[in-house]
């Protein structure tokens, strides 16, 4: 058995990296097949992803769009009640951040809204692959919608006012933790998540080297009677578990594994969720498992965006 530590990283290599390839690094999570990524791999995944109705990866990367329209256009978009979706008026329109997947949801849902219509428009333009099955080809603007769409890069939103800034940015954290940790994690409902499948993951399998890993538990001290009866717990589990896999499949064996067991997940959400989230889960009241890694996280967020994280 593998024993690790937990950990967490703010992605910001993604940030910089087109959609596709932001989807296949999140998406390949699941499978634990980040192996099999190279130069070409991430179109053909992300179309696999999205005909599978994989559909919870394509939240893993959003769009900022600033949309110019008149009073009337925005109140008509207001009305469809676009979930999901962060909308704020701006000087001349609107400034709308949503996900591949909340674009693609609400172009189903309500395309003949001409915004709508001519955002998702405007985001097949550069990236038909992300609407494929959805994309119709529109319903023609009519005369008197004109509508003009613009992309707003990372660059601009981190120069936006705090409480815009704070509404538009959105920041994954990829973290290694235990699976008492996920299974709190999950409870933040305006986030994304995707995380390492237990039924997906054959752990008896070469590449995890046969081998259960678990998270060194913050409770007990490495040379302590406690730590020892935990390890042994572990082993024992870890001896059960490949046993069983044996003969039977992953979701049948993963049901002895215990809450110690290593998970990678990544969390997707604005400024503002990261806050409501480090104002629960950094509290002395908070499990200390998540402290250990929500406390060092708070902090560098603050660092990063001190106008945000007051
Ligand atoms: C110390 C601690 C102890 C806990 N103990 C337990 C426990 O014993 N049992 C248990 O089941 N859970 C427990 N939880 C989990 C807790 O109940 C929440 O589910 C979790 O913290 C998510 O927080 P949240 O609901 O405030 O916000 P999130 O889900 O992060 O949502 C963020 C915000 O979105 C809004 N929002 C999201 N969804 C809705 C909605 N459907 N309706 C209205 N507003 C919404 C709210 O404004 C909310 O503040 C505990 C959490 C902590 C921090």
């Amino acid at each position: 058995m593998h024993v690790v530590d937990p950990s967490y990283e703010i992605q910001d290599e993604l940030d910089q990296a087109s959609l596709v390839i932001r989807l296949e690094s999140c998406g390949r999570i699941c499978y634990k097949s980040e192996e099999k990524i190279t130069k070409d791999s991430a179109l053909p995944f992300v179309k696999k992803i999205a005909e599978h109705g994989h559909n919870s990866v394509m939240e893993m990367a959003v769009v900022t769009l600033r949309v110019h329209c008149s009073a009337e256009q925005f109140d008509a978009f207001l009305l469809v009640k676009p979930t999901y979706f962060f909308v704020d008026r701006v000087a001349d329109g609107m400034l709308v951040t949503g996900s591949i997947r909340s674009f693609r949801e609400l172009y189903q849902r309500a395309g003949n809204i001409a915004p709508v219509e001519a955002m998702v428009s405007f985001i097949t333009h550069g990236h038909p692959y992300l609407f494929e099955g959805v994309w119709d080809g529109g319903h023609g603007l009519s005369i008197g919608d004109s509508i003009e769409v613009s992309k707003v890069d990372l660059q601009e939103v981190e120069m936006l006012p705090a409480h815009l800034l704070a509404r538009h940015r959105f920041c994954g954290v990829k973290f290694i933790v235990n699976r008492a940790v996920t299974h709190e994690i999950v409870r933040h409902r305006p986030c994304s998540f995707l995380q390492e499948s237990q039924r997906y993951c054959r752990y008896s399998q070469d590449k995890f080297g046969s081998q259960v890993t678990f998270i060194k538990p913050m409770f007990y001290q490495e040379g302590t009677e406690e730590y020892a009866l935990w390890k042994k717990a572990m082993e024992d589990t870890e001896q059960i578990y490949l046993q069983l896999l044996e003969t039977s499949t992953p979701q049948a064996a993963r049901t002895v594994l215990p809450n110690s067991c290593k998970t990678e997940i990544v969390v997707y959400c604005n400024l503002v969720e990261w806050k409501h989230i480090f104002s629960l889960r950094t509290t002395p009241a908070a499990e200390p498992s998540m402290r250990e890694v929500m406390i060092p996280l708070a902090a560098e967020m603050k660092e990063r965006y001190p106008a945000v994280f007051v």
